[in-house]
């Protein structure tokens, strides 16, 4: 079988390597987590296929970026029309592959897609070259395709997380290799299909299938790859970073996190309510999650109160019912996973106010949202990344207090913070460590602004020119007034 049908949509579970599928000869299951029933075979690569990739895509970027920017950028675009086309089809298959909201993969997941390629699209084409002057010499800056990128990438948003690389990768003049999630790898098939409509030639994608240790891991160590942008767990990455430290490959890596939320007792009560239950969203699946809420203990009590009332009214069920709130998580070992963390914070003394526990009545990988107080200051569930729906909640009693809280951690990926008062938001923000601080409001993302964290959460930055300072290979030339044989 080369095709498996999904929620109605042909998807070829092969990979796509020099603009033709190729199949392996052994195959991984993909299950769908809303109900643990397989839905596709899908071809699981190893080295023979990631090196042919490589060498497709090494072929193809000596006229890929060679072609003028504006060409390019034109069949990007045709790309980003090819999302917005089958917007409806891609959201399906992924809803069904990883158990999202299907209403969020069409309010929101789906147009950032086609975003991710339009936008970055736009942006190379004003690449600009700013001419300086250094002692009567003219100084010219250009941005330069690197060579083939290799983007690993996560299951809980395959296509947005994947696409948010490969669309600055691919703008810059690079070719890409991208290995998708074995627990999600449907919709990249899809985008290899729409690619090729758009008219990309031949190897300037390519998806290699398969799991981690067998297609991850060679692509990583690849002598051919000049650009390595890895999405995904902290102590993937420390593997990845050693298998690509031989070749001095530049490494973008967006990790995990474990991200505050720091409401104030001055804060408009209604938002910071709200803002606590929206990290259930993709059943708290979401790197930049705020799982740890810290509020001032003047106004703890209400503010849990009230929290709890609206965690109590999210409908749970089946991610393709537009009445969904909260699906499931996304395998079995991953569910389990979730449960031990609130096991033995249970064990070790925290109280679930909420939750704590599978959702029996749905039964298979359904986890009840939970809200745990109590929890030992530095104990696990405070400290590690969970990826599901928890929420922890603790107490401080001054600004100094929240922002020790709020810094007490290895990661440093994001932070929220809700406050009426300007003046603190100022204060808190600039003392907060994370790549991106949000004050009053959550999730917020401009494509043209840096993005990426501290700490363990990450190398680098990318969006708008942070973006191209990661692929391009930027070079300096220098031209003197003199020795010039013609004058035009
Ligand atoms: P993971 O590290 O297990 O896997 C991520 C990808 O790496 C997968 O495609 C996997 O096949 C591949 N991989 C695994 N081992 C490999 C190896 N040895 N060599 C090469 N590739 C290998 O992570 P996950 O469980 O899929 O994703 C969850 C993690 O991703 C969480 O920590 C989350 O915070 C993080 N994440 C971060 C961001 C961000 O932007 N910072 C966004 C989403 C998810």
């Amino acid at each position: 079988m080369t095709t498996a049908t999904v929620e109605g949509v042909e998807v070829d579970t092969r990979h796509w390597i020099g603009g033709e599928r190729v199949a392996s000869e052994l195959t991984f299951t993909d299950i769908s987590p809303i109900d643990e029933q397989p839905i596709a075979e899908i071809s699981a690569g190893s080295s023979a296929e990631v090196d042919a990739a490589v060498q497709a895509a090494k072929q193809a970027f000596i006229g890929w970026a060679a072609m003028p920017r504006d060409e390019r950028a034109d069949l990007l675009r045709k790309v980003a029309d090819g999302i917005d086309a089958r917007a409806e089809e891609l959201a399906r298959v992924e809803t069904r592959d990883n158990g999202s909201l299907l209403r969020s993969h069409r309010r929101s997941v789906m147009p950032r897609v086609g975003m991710n390629f339009r936008f970055f699209a736009d942006f190379a084409e004003k690449l600009d070259h700013p001419g300086g002057e250094i002692r009567g010499h003219r100084e010219r800056v250009s941005y330069d395709p690197a060579g083939v990128t290799a983007i690993i990438t996560p299951w809980n948003a395959p296509l947005m997380l994947a696409t948010w690389r490969i669309g600055p990768a691919l703008a810059a003049g690079n070719t890409v290799v991208a290995k998708p999630p074995e627990w999600a790898p449907l919709t990249a098939s899809l985008l290899a299909d729409i690619t090729h409509e758009a008219g990309l030639p031949a190897g300037v994608f390519n998806v290699v299938q398969g799991t981690g240790a067998q297609a991850g891991a060679p692509l990583t160590a690849h002598p051919g790859i000049r650009r390595l942008a890895f999405t995904g767990s902290v102590p993937t990455a420390g593997v990845i970073a050693k298998a690509a430290a031989p070749n001095i490959v530049p490494l973008s890596f967006e990790l995990g996190g474990k991200s505050p939320l720091v409401i104030f007792a001055d804060s408009d009560f209604d938002l910071a309510v709200s803002l606590a239950v929206e990290q259930f969203d993709n059943s708290g699946q979401v790197c930049l999650g705020a799982f740890r809420i810290l509020v001032e203990d003047a106004i703890a009590d209400q503010f849990t109160e009230a929290v709890l009332a609206k965690a109590k009214t999210i409908r749970q069920g089946d991610p393709r019912d537009e009445a969904t709130d909260m699906s499931c998580l996304i395998t079995r070992q991953h569910f389990e996973r979730v449960d031990g963390f609130v096991r033995r914070a249970l064990a070790a003394g925290a109280r679930a106010i909420l939750g704590g526990s599978p959702n029996d009545e749905l039964g298979h990988l359904y986890y009840r949202p939970t809200i745990l107080v109590d929890a030992e200051p530095g104990s696990e569930i405070l400290t590690e990344e969970v990826f599901g729906p928890v929420l922890t909640v603790q107490t401080f009693s001054s600004e100094n207090q929240a922002v020790e809280m709020a810094n007490n951690t290895r990661f440093g990926l994001a932070a929220t913070l809700v406050t009426g008062d300007p003046d603190r938001a100022e204060r808190v923000s600039a003392k907060i460590n994370a790549g991106t601080v949000w004050v009053n409001c959550f999730f917020v993302r401009d494509l043209g602004a840096p993005f990426g964290g501290n700490g363990e959460s990450g190398i680098g930055r990318e969006g708008g020119i942070y973006s191209f300072d990661f692929y391009c290979d930027i070079k300096t030339t220098v031209f003197s007034p003199k020795g010039w044989t013609t004058n035009d």
